[in-house]
């Protein structure tokens, strides 16, 4: 199909594209990579009269590092999350998320800012930034706010940003002594969206997690955190006992709705059993 008719505006910078969705008022959609917006507009699920392309707005580009962060610009291509050094130091778990996002003709276009802004529960990113607490910089015609990733991620498709806002960059705190991170999902084929996955990130020093966040995806309206699991695993080693433990616990954590492909039962299993398979990982990292 092809999509509605829409006017096409290339922003220079943030104001300028602020300042266009507010002439519009409010009836545009930004454009990063356009992975998601324009199958959307041809499948006619939205049909703004206006995209604001903000693809060349120098702000939401670069990776760079500010008192131990590392920033990354939301116009970063998950190819260059893929690839690019300064990740793969300071944000691994990115890294090993980024082969998992589809196929790579995609990941040469789409963008962890759109992404990150579009919220999808499946989306391997938005559980990333979970795992690592990480922040997001929105940005509005009044000025800047950092939200933390806990409180960024509210529903299916909806985050703490308003209609209008922009989300910048993604900052990532410096990386920590003894800190380990996992990361695995079950796709029916290798780039489809994942039936269930898992971004851990942990703090395993002298053999015991003295800190572990795990976060879900593809379980709920947005990515989950196993809190249960996570506390269950707290001050002990990652070994067979503990992560049948952790296994058990995220019963508690886990409430995946109702679907006919994939019921909630055999969800919860493959849940667990990525679980197990990712802490594994995680001890043997150490
Ligand atoms: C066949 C196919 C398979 C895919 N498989 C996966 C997959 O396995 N995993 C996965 O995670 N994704 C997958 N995707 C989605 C892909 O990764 C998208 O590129 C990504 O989700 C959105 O990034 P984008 O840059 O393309 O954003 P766009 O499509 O340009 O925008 C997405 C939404 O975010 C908004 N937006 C974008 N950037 C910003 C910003 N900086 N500030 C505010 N709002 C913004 C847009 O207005 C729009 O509403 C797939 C896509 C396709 C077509």
């Amino acid at each position: 199909m092809k999509p509605p008719a829409f006017d096409y505006l290339r922003a220079e910078s943030i104001a300028g594209a602020l300042s266009a969705f507010q002439e519009k008022d409010g009836d545009a959609v930004y454009l990063a990579g356009g992975h998601s917006v324009v199958p959307s507009l041809n499948l006619r699920l939205q049909a703004p009269s206006s995209l604001i392309d903000i693809s060349a707005i120098d702000t939401l580009s670069g990776i760079s590092r500010h008192d131990g962060w590392l920033r990354i610009g939301a116009m970063t291509r998950h190819v260059d999350v893929l690839k690019n050094p300064e990740i793969g130091k300071h944000a691994p778990l990115f890294q090993a998320a980024a082969p998992h996002v589809a196929h790579p003709a995609i990941r040469n276009r789409g963008t962890i800012g759109g992404s990150l802004s579009l919220a999808d529960p499946a989306s391997e990113f938005p559980a990333v930034a979970l795992a690592l607490r990480a922040e997001m910089e929105v940005v509005n015609p009044q000025g800047l706010r950092r939200v933390p990733a806990d409180d960024f991620f509210i529903d299916i498709f909806e985050t703490d940003m308003e209609s209008g806002e922009i989300l910048q960059a993604v900052w990532i705190p410096p990386v920590q002594a003894g800190q380990v991170h996992a990361f695995d999902e079950l796709a029916r084929r290798q780039g489809d969206y994942a039936m269930v996955g898992v971004a851990i990130s942990g703090i395993l020093l002298a053999g015991i997690l003295s800190e572990i966040r795990i976060a879900f995806l593809s379980v709920g309206n947005k990515p989950t955190r196993a809190v249960a699991a996570e506390a269950a695993l707290i001050g002990l080693p990652v070994n067979a006992a503990a992560i049948a433990v952790a296994q058990e616990e995220l019963e508690k954590d886990l409430d995946p709705p109702e679907d006919p492909q994939l019921p909630p039962a055999a969800r919860k299993h493959m849940a667990r059993v990525l679980l197990g398979r990712t802490l594994t990982t995680l001890g043997a990292s150490a």
